[in-house]
């Protein structure tokens, strides 16, 4: 492998600028390294490499021209394959979607190409985003870099894995209810959700539109800071995208801390950790009070609440959204269908994977009429609750901290029949989406088998920036984001 692939998306492009490797020849590294290592990994579900050179030529172009080169200009970056970009197939893991081709971009598509960011393939994934170990692709499962006999976490296996074994610098990935944070925390990444809207989803396949955002993956918190800068911002295509000036979010990466309030969360401290994970928290609020921080033990009593809540709301929402798959206007069409509900029902029985089909009786079931109010609508006040709690509990703290899983990455199959078990994984992630704050997972140690280990930060809406200053202080203080897993 090109040394160069292992850097940050910082070093790689003063690499391109101080003209020690042009962009090809970066991008090209990037394909070699895909190349040798996906057939055991599955990170990808197709590769875009005309896409992708054609951008990095235009990043050689601006550099033999003296030109300043846009943020992250030729840095390769995986794209989950739920996410539209024309002149390839997106599929969302699906085999309703198989061959399906968007006529548009995604508008975080449209940015990156903007700033010229090489993409180089589809990240595999989740079926439709719905899973937290990427084994309900209808594809092919994902592989732990760091063990190849482990789940990478999901819905965005691919995107972790790829950015973990140095296939890709970054990647983006959906999170609904920990998609994002999750993996990067079994794959010993950086990943980040955003505030709810400071992304557009414009060319996202929609899950569950209240909860779902687009964010970064990266090895260190400021390439995390600087995605994050390239693909926000207001759209007038998503009418749930926030019209506010982007910022720099790494503007503020390196303030001082002291004197700030750390809050940890009691509840997701108490049982069912791991003992390597509750030894990592404790090693985290151990860096914390050394950078001057005030810890205090911040109590979140609805949170024993949010996979419920969640299970009802995500499953409502997707039964909307996935009711667009009928055969008629997207994706596989059952070529015997004898009249329109046999299409409609064929079609989606041959198209939908087993979770997916879950997921809409759930959904179906919590919307119908006699029930609603039992569950919808309960599930709606319990989570204006739940916002509440965390608007309170900011009050007291300026992040909140937890383990981002209560374990690490399990083996392949370990959950896969037990949908329950696999549900309970999400219980430190799932209340951000709830409340719509932004969060992310970094880097915080390892287990006994080595696997690595997140920890989970948390700050009030719209503060990207103080998220990011907690989350690179605590990674410049310790060196688990330099370790690499060794494929
Ligand atoms: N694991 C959760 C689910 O299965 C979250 C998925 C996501 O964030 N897309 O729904």
């Amino acid at each position: 492998m090109n040394e160069l692939l292992k850097k940050s998306a910082t070093e790689q492009s003063k690499a391109l600028k101080n003209k020690e490797i042009s962009a090809v020849e970066l991008t090209t590294a990037a394909f070699d390294r895909i190349n040798s290592l996906d057939d055991k990994l599955g990170a990808f579900n197709s590769l875009t490499k005309e896409i992708a050179l054609e951008t990095a030529k235009k990043v050689d172009e601006k550099i033999a021209k003296g030109e300043e080169l846009p943020l992250l200009a030729g840095i390769p970056l995986a794209l989950k394959d739920n996410m539209n970009m024309i002149g390839s197939r997106t599929t969302a893991s699906s085999k309703i979607l198989e061959n399906f081709e968007s006529p548009f971009n995604a508008t975080i598509t449209e940015k990156l190409l903007n700033n010229l960011v090489p993409i180089v393939g589809k990240a595999n994934l989740d079926e439709f985003a719905m899973g937290s170990s990427n084994e309900n692709s209808a594809f092919k499962k994902v592989h732990n870099p760091w063990n190849l006999d482990k789940v990478p976490g999901g819905s965005s296996g691919g995107s972790a894995a790829s950015v973990a074994a140095c296939e890709a610098t970054l990647a983006l990935g959906s999170d609904t209810g920990g998609s994002i944070r999750l993996p990067a925390s079994f794959c010993g990444i950086v990943g980040m959700k955003p505030t709810y809207g400071r992304v557009s989803r414009y060319g996202l396949i929609a899950f569950a539109s209240s909860l779902d955002q687009i964010g970064p993956f990266a090895r260190t918190v400021e390439d995390a800071a600087n995605l994050l800068e390239v693909i926000s911002g207001y759209d007038p295509n998503d009418s749930t995208s926030l019209n506010l000036p982007v910022e720099h979010f790494a503007q503020n990466l390196n303030n001082d801390i002291k004197g700030k309030k750390v809050g940890v969360i009691k509840e997701l401290m108490e049982e069912g950790l791991e003992p390597a994970v509750k030894k990592a928290l404790e090693n985290a609020i151990e860096t914390y009070k050394n950078l001057g921080c005030e810890i205090v033990e911040i109590s979140l009593k609805k949170l024993k609440y949010s996979i419920g809540i969640y299970y009802i709301l995500a499953t409502a929402e997707c039964s909307s959204n996935l009711a667009r798959f009928d055969g008629v206007r997207y994706g596989y069409r059952h070529p015997n269908a004898q009249n329109l509900m046999d299409l409609y029902t064929k079609s989606r029985a041959e198209g939908f994977g087993p979770e997916v089909k879950r997921r809409i009786m759930l959904g179906t079931y919590a919307l119908s009429s006699g029930y609603y109010d039992a569950y919808y609508k309960k599930a709606q006040q319990m989570r204006t609750l739940v916002t509440e709690e965390f608007l309170e509990a900011f009050k007291q703290a300026d992040v909140l901290i937890s383990p981002t899983c209560p374990n690490t990455a399990f083996d392949l199959g370990a959950k896969a029949s037990d949908p329950l078990a696999m549900y309970l994984t999400d219980i430190a992630t799932i209340s951000c989406n709830l409340a719509g704050l932004p969060g992310m997972s970094v880097p915080a140690g390892f287990d006994e088998q080595g696997m690595p280990i997140g920890l989970q930060i948390l700050a009030p809406q719209l503060q990207e920036s103080r998220l990011f200053n907690f989350a690179h202080k605590f990674e410049q203080a310790n060196d688990f984001y330099t370790k690499l897993a060794n494929i």
